[in-house]
């Protein structure tokens, strides 16, 4: 059974050839140390959020890092219904208020045709009538929320958690915290709300997505036949590192179903790109 995951599944829907040299081959470039970087604030913003919600002393990860500090204070000034009843945490108690499940980097599973989807939520808080799902980005708030509406992340997130619970569609839904400040603007927000109609949807396009995906690895073990790329003309190559390796760099645009005769000594497994995985 294979592991999938959001990161995956939009791979694979924008191209399937690099969903192949990805996770079939494991192949990928090093990240640069700006991207790095970037992953490094982001996880320790996560591990700090994550400490909070545990009740576990923040300051000095705060002092390592002032900014971060900075990043936490105004996220909890924005923000704090979120925060107000971390301390009852796993508890239950009589009262409504205490009937609230509340968990960072909460994790669930879900089997879907012979694969196995894993999603951790930054943080989860389930009252007996609805459930929030919330995640921390440390990217700039995007001008158009289309794109992040219509992200495997949103649509997989909602859809396992009502797959994997006795909520209904109409009683779940997604925020995302865009948490990194930027200039004297404060943390900003985006929720999605869901439905029965948007969740048979996920389920349709997954049905056929992995659907295609099973029938591709199947050819891809028995035959060695490539996964299909995609078309030139979206111009996703462009910034794709596997470029090289797919004869689609700027100068050299044509498409090749030959993989190189030796992989090249400078590709390492790529674990820029392996989505968070909980302990
Ligand atoms: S270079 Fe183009 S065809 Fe090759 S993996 Fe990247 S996006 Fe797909």
């Amino acid at each position: 059974m294979l592991r999938l995951s959001q990161t995956q599944l939009k791979i694979l829907e924008e191209c399937p050839r690099k969903f192949q040299h990805s996770y079939l081959e494991l192949l990928a470039t090093t990240a640069s140390p700006e991207h790095k970087e970037k992953l490094t604030w982001g996880s320790h913003f996560h591990l700090l959020m994550q400490q909070r919600e545990l009740g576990l002393p923040i300051e000095f990860i705060i002092q390592q890092d002032p900014e971060l500090g900075r990043c936490v204070a105004a996220f909890i000034n924005t923000a704090p219904e979120l925060f107000a009843n971390s301390e009852n945490s796993d508890s239950l108690r009589d009262s409504y208020a205490s009937r609230i499940f509340r968990q960072a980097e909460h994790p669930r599973t879900l089997i879907f045709q012979d694969y196995l989807f894993t999603v951790i939520y930054d943080l989860l808080i389930a009252e007996p009538n609805a459930a929030q799902i919330l995640d921390w980005k440390t990217y700039p708030r995007p001008q158009k929320s289309k794109w992040i509406a219509e992200s495997w992340q949103t649509r997989l997130y909602l859809y396992v958690l009502v797959e994997t619970s006795d909520y209904s569609p109409e009683q779940v839904s997604m925020t995302y915290w865009f948490v990194q400040l930027q200039g004297e603007e404060p943390p900003q927000k985006l929720t999605f709300d869901y439905n029965q109609t948007e969740h048979d949807r996920t389920k349709q396009d997954l049905t056929h997505l992995l659907q295609q995906l099973t029938d591709w690895r199947q050819r891809y073990t028995d035959k060695g036949e490539f996964l299909p790329q995609v078309e030139i003309s979206s111009n996703l190559c462009d910034s794709c590192q596997f470029a090289t390796r797919c004869n689609r760099t700027p100068d050299t645009k044509t498409p090749s179903p030959y993989l190189p005769a030796e992989t090249p000594t400078d590709w390492l497994p790529n674990l820029a790109i392996i989505d968070e995985i909980f302990i």
